[in-house]
């Protein structure tokens, strides 16, 4: 049976090495292309857009796909919404994984907002100082009009030249997972006083918040778009087994 991943996560990746290998499984990872040096799954690899839902009914027919998984980031809401019309529209299963959300403890001063647009009002409204943006560099347009704060803008690519960018900011390039003592030492040098991110869960990119706790910066954390109604959710460990029913008939 022919299995595609929809991925760029970390899930997507761990479940295509589970699969790879397997002799009734033949498996093709899909990357979106935004990175331009992404890491790449073990096994097949196509790389680029579908060219939208009837695209990706065409691919997923005529390449005989059994089965879409969908392990997109929590973020990749598009994508998803393709994904659940297309498998609709051919008739061929459709698995989504997603990691957990993050929960506030003890100590953590979050502000949650519904989308990045909000999340720019957030610190439109909060006092001068210095904002790390975690955001990726989709969404950064929304910040551009704000020059009471000077913006550290992290993302693994820079961000392109067409996009606006607030007045005061710098840059910096890197690819997660980010340790603790890193981000504690980036919060420390650059005296971030406001943390915005996205709600992605996951181990890889939580340092920041531990951080932002222990020095006492608030955050700005942008709540997730909502699954499409009828998506079937599943955890990493779900999912391998529901395949495995899948290809065993
Ligand atoms: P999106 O807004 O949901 O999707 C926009 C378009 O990008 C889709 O309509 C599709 O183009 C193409 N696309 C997205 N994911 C694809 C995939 N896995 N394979 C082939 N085409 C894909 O997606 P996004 O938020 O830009 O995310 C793009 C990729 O980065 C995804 O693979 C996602 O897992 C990964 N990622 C996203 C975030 C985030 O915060 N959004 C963070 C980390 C990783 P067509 O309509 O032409 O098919």
């Amino acid at each position: 049976m022919r299995v595609l991943i929809l991925g760029g996560t970390a899930e997507a990746r761990a479940l295509a090495e589970h699969l790879v290998g397997r002799p009734d499984v033949d498996v093709v990872s899909s990357l979106a292309g935004r990175v331009a040096d992404p890491r790449r799954p073990p096994g097949a690899v196509r790389i680029g857009g579908f060219d939208g839902v009837d695209g990706l009914a065409a691919y997923v027919s005529g390449t005989h796909v059994g089965v879409v998984v969908d392990a997109t980031h929590p973020f990749a809401a598009r994508m998803t919404e393709h994904a659940v019309e297309a498998c609709r529209r051919v008739g061929v299963p459709l698995l989504a994984i997603r990691r957990p959300g993050w929960a506030a403890g003890p100590g953590d001063a979050w502000w949650r907002v519904p989308d990045v647009a909000a999340a720019a009002a957030r610190v439109a409204a909060a006092p001068p100082g210095v904002v790390l943006l975690t955001i990726g560099r989709r969404g950064l347009a929304a910040f551009a009009d704000d020059d009471r704060h000077h913006f550290v803008i992290r993302s693994v690519d820079p961000p392109d030249d067409a996009t606006p960018l607030p007045a005061r900011h710098s840059i910096v390039r890197a690819r997660g997972p980010f340790a603790p003592d890193d981000e504690r030492a980036l919060f420390t040098a650059r005296g971030v006083t406001l943390l915005v991110a996205k709600d992605s869960g996951g181990d890889a990119t939580a340092a920041k918040l531990v951080a932002a706790r222990e020095l006492g910066v608030p955050v700005v954390l942008v709540d997730r778009p909502p699954v499409p109604p009828g998506l079937v959710v599943l955890s990493p460990d779900e999912a391998r087994r529901r395949l495995a029913t899948l290809s065993t008939g």
